[in-house]
């Protein structure tokens, strides 16, 4: 007898393997028994007769820390059948958070207020698990973060020796409360002052502790090999797993460079562990600033706290109405975001399909007229690009999702669909599940997502959130390497 017992659904195990009909046996939070169930009962008994089963999916790269508290019913997620968000990337985490000077602009667009931020991840971690989000999640260590509580008001120079020491102090405290690691946003002020050596010193702290280094790399255009050169060698100096976040090559004459950055990954495999994820559209959203206005192609404003009703429109028109320059214009809409089209499709599937590429939305939950990524990648990836273009089998495509995520961020017992392990399940509809956000209209629900189990309780059914709060915080494991 189960709790849950999902029938004849087409059944992908999350290993990369192609899917075998098959049933599924929940029992409690944990999947008991795969394979012919047809002698079985249960208290719930789901026909996925027609439909497809997978691990619950896992947003490889998210800034959703903040999120999980503001809105812990996470429709955003589920309703693309994401089950887990990992946290605290782009150098940007709530804790530890003893800030001695003024919280830099991605820091303050990610945590709205010091409500859901806390001195250390303890207690973060308590506010996430009382607010009872409906997904699970697991947190990095911001680099920008700890440098913003380590050295004062003048942010815009190396760290000095005492400085680091005591960035690692806090990052050693974060990883024994649970953190998964330490990321970087080099490209934003006041990170890309750090030089490499001192990622490297603080990246050793996570060697003992089995941690992952990720990064949001200096430069994604121009200079976009060097940084992936950087990323390497502060993975083969400090010893430790890195994945190299949202990659892409920014600006039509870098196009194509993915070609020269994942040969530069594959020769350094041999030594070392490398991923990265993907988000999978041509266009990236960040805070307004110059160098991502003038490498855009067309560049749409997102958010703008002195001029909020321009949320959504061109900036160009916004200029052409002001009477100014693009960059003028920019420089009246501060502080604010954007949305940026500048990547190139052919480095997009190139990069989503290569060795050990992981899908992350990289959504940014608390902007007005967010990047359709926060409501549409995992849809979008299974049925535009495995589905409709075929770039890559849809087995192939759920492993990115799913187990390989699971492997590279040590979530043990998640991502893969067998006896024993976490009952995370999303069952979509293979021949409709498609993304619907739009840059126009970027809050909306996809197609084809059926039913979303996480922890052994349904948390997404009929369109709908009816998660009870089921949603984990998953800590890096004492001990474990
Ligand atoms: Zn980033």
């Amino acid at each position: 007898m189960f709790d849950i017992l999902i029938k004849k659904g087409m059944v992908f195990d999350g290993t990369g393997a192609p899917p075998v009909k098959a049933d599924i046996g929940i029992k409690g939070d944990l999947i008991i028994a795969v394979g012919d169930l047809d002698d079985s009962n249960a208290v719930d008994v789901i026909n996925a007769s027609g439909l497809s089963v997978a691990p619950g999916f896992i947003d490889a790269h998210t800034h959703d820390d903040a999120s999980l508290i503001i809105r812990p019913d996470m429709e955003a997620k589920l309703s693309q059948g994401v089950t887990t968000v990992i946290c605290g990337n782009c150098g940007i985490s709530g804790a530890p958070y003893n800030l001695t000077c003024e919280p830099s602009g991605l820091l303050r667009l990610v945590f709205k207020s010091e409500d859901f931020v806390a001195k250390d991840f303890k207690s973060y971690m308590a506010k996430v698990e009382e607010a009872k989000p409906s997904v699970n999640s697991a947190f990095f260590t911001g680099h920008t973060t700890l440098r913003m509580n380590a050295m004062g008001k003048n942010l815009n120079r190396a760290a000095t020796k005492k400085e680091i020491d005591v960035m690692k102090e806090e990052l050693e405290l974060a990883l024994c409360q649970g953190s998964i690691g330490l990321s970087t946003g080099l490209f934003y002020e006041p990170a890309n002052a750090a030089p490499t050596a001192e990622i490297v010193e603080l990246a050793k702290v996570l060697e003992s502790y089995g941690g992952i280094y990720a990064t949001h790399m200096r430069d994604e255009a121009d200079f976009v090999v060097e940084s992936v050169e950087e990323a390497i060698k502060i993975g083969s100096e400090a010893k430790v797993p890195i994945i190299i976040s949202h990659h892409k090559c920014q600006g039509q004459h870098n196009h194509g460079k993915s070609i020269v950055t994942l040969e530069a990954m594959a020769k350094a495999r041999k030594t070392q562990s490398i991923a990265v994820d993907i988000y999978p559209y041509a266009a990236s959203s960040t805070v307004l600033n110059e160098v991502s206005v003038l490498r855009a192609e067309k560049t749409i404003v997102t958010w703008s706290d002195p001029y909020p009703e321009v949320s959504g429109r061109d900036l160009k028109s916004i200029a052409a109405e002001f009477g100014v320059s693009k960059l003028d214009a920019m420089k009246k809409l501060l502080p604010g975001g954007a949305i940026y089209f500048m990547m190139d499709e052919g480095d997009i599937e190139r990069i989503m399909t290569s060795n050990n590429a992981m899908i992350g939305s990289d959504g940014l939950p608390e902007d007005s007229h967010p990047h359709p990524r926060l409501w549409g990648t995992f849809p979008r990836v299974l049925g535009h690009y495995a589905r409709d273009r075929q770039v890559m089998p849809m087995h192939d495509a759920v492993n990115r999702m799913t187990g390989l995520s699971a492997k590279n961020f040590h979530l043990a017992g998640r991502g893969v669909l067998k006896p024993g392990f976490f009952a995370d399940v999303t069952i979509f509809n293979h021949d409709t599940i498609i993304d619907l956000a739009t840059f126009e209209r970027p809050k909306q629900k996809s197609l084809g997502i059926e039913q979303v189990i996480v922890n052994g309780k349904t948390a997404w059914i009929g369109g709908k959130c009816v998660g009870a709060g089921q949603g984990r915080v998953l800590k890096r494991r004492v001990g474990e390497k």
